[in-house]
């Protein structure tokens, strides 16, 4: 049985670095602000994966009214969420995810997130893929105030 899901984020940009995206610190004069550790693409992943085991979403999980998830690792989130997918009994087959921002530019960090992604959930590198995109200097992603990450997960369940 396959299992797909969706997870969309987004989190506002302020000066001052280093953005952590991934789980990796990307060296710029740029972070992003939010309640937890405001890492925009594992919180999609963490929203993906959960989305397609039909379980519940990253901010019943981890509600940002509660005192302990504020600057809370999102590695550590994520980790958490995927041992209850796991439990649940799936695999990951894949995850395809995109980042919709001005800058900093990904294409150097790709790499270095992808593989920080695979281990945080235990998986190949080869299962996870990350493209870059600009916001085409329209709207709040094209303007640099933004960042957006999109993923889609696929998982497995053996029957
Ligand atoms: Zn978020």
């Amino acid at each position: 049985m396959f299992r797909i899901g969706l997870g969309i984020d987004s989190h506002r940009i302020a000066e001052g670095g280093p953005m952590k995206i991934g789980g990796f610190d990307i060296p710029c004069e740029l972070h992003l602000v939010g309640h937890s550790d405001a890492d925009v693409l594992l919180h999609a992943i963490t929203d993906a994966v959960l989305g397609a085991a039909g379980l519940e979403d990253i901010g019943q999980l981890f509600p940002d009214t509660a005192a302990e998830n504020r600057n809370r690792d999102s590695g550590e989130m994520l980790k958490l969420a995927w041992q209850a997918v796991e439990k649940a009994g799936f695999q990951l087959v894949n995850l395809d995810c995109v980042l919709r921002l001005e800058r900093p530019k990904i294409s150097p960090h790709k790499a270095a997130i992808r593989r920080k992604v695979a281990e945080l959930l235990s998986v190949d590198e080869s299962q996870i893929s990350l493209k870059g995109k600009t916001g085409e200097s329209i709207g709040d992603i094209g303007h640099g105030r933004l960042v957006e990450a999109h993923c889609v997960a696929l998982l497995s369940k053996n029957q």
